[in-house]
């Protein structure tokens, strides 16, 4: 555990934040705790920070944690409403939990109407379209007017993500974005969970580490990658979101 360097103001707009003064904290946050993380991100975005969740067994932990420290703290996702049942599920298990919804951000286009316009399954012709509409639009009606932006990105769900920043200035959506869980295994998130006796989605039992939409996710085989079963047959491995 280490104090909270926090050598930056408060801002009320993100780009005026200075990236190598952000290197400094992201570096010094390496040997600190998630929780003294998420706490320096709840005092110095205030009402800027948004923390998003997409229900992976990482984003339950990082929404209790936050909600430990901060009970009335937003906790936001993209629907695209290509989740499995068991991940809608596990949304209605968690909003009973903490007594609370959690703010729902969906596509413009309904799954029909997005088939009407580009034709049926989207996702199997051009899955970077399918994403572009379904989750990297949503998410920056999500972002507009925030100032931090907390994700449950960890460095070991993918070689992909192995140089994940604990915070850094954030181009595509203008905000800095926090990474608390970076630096944890994914032996410590479980650990977490069953500490605290958290819900779960179903489907981590059943070969599938990594869950986000129906038609893109398929468990993962002994050895492979985390997200390997994420968009399995194509170059594909990031939503967009986190590029
Ligand atoms: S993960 Fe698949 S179904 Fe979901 S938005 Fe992306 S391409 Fe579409």
């Amino acid at each position: 555990m280490m104090s909270n360097p926090n050598p930056l103001p408060p801002s009320p707009n993100a780009p005026t934040w200075v990236p190598v003064l952000l290197d400094q904290v992201s570096r010094s946050f390496e040997i600190a705790e998630p929780e003294e993380i998420l706490a320096w991100a709840l005092s110095t975005f205030n009402e800027g920070l948004a923390i998003g969740t997409a229900f992976g067994v990482s984003g339950v932990v990082l929404m209790d944690m936050a909600l430990q420290i901060k009970p009335d703290a937003e906790i936001f996702y993209i629907d695209t409403e290509l989740f499995f049942d068991e991940t809608y599920e596990l949304i209605r298990k968690l909003e009973d939990r903490y007594g609370r919804a959690f703010t729902r951000y969906a596509p413009d286009l309904s799954v029909d109407a997005q088939a009407e316009r580009f034709g049926a399954e989207l996702w199997s012709r051009d899955s970077d379209q399918c994403c572009l509409m379904r989750k990297v639009l949503p998410m920056r009606r999500a972002l507009q007017g925030r100032t931090g932006w907390v994700t449950a990105l960890r460095r070991d769900q993918a070689g992909t993500r192995a140089d994940t920043p604990i915070v850094a200035l954030n181009r595509k959506f203008n905000v800095v974005k926090v990474a608390p869980l970076a630096n944890w295994t994914e032996r410590q998130i479980w650990q977490y969970v069953f500490d605290r006796q958290l819900p779960y989605n179903i489907l981590h039992d059943y070969g599938y580490p990594s869950i986000g939409c129906r038609p893109c996710t398929q468990p993962v085989r002994e050895g492979e990658d985390l997200r390997a079963g994420r968009w399995r047959g194509s170059d594909k491995t990031e939503c967009g979101l986190h590029l």
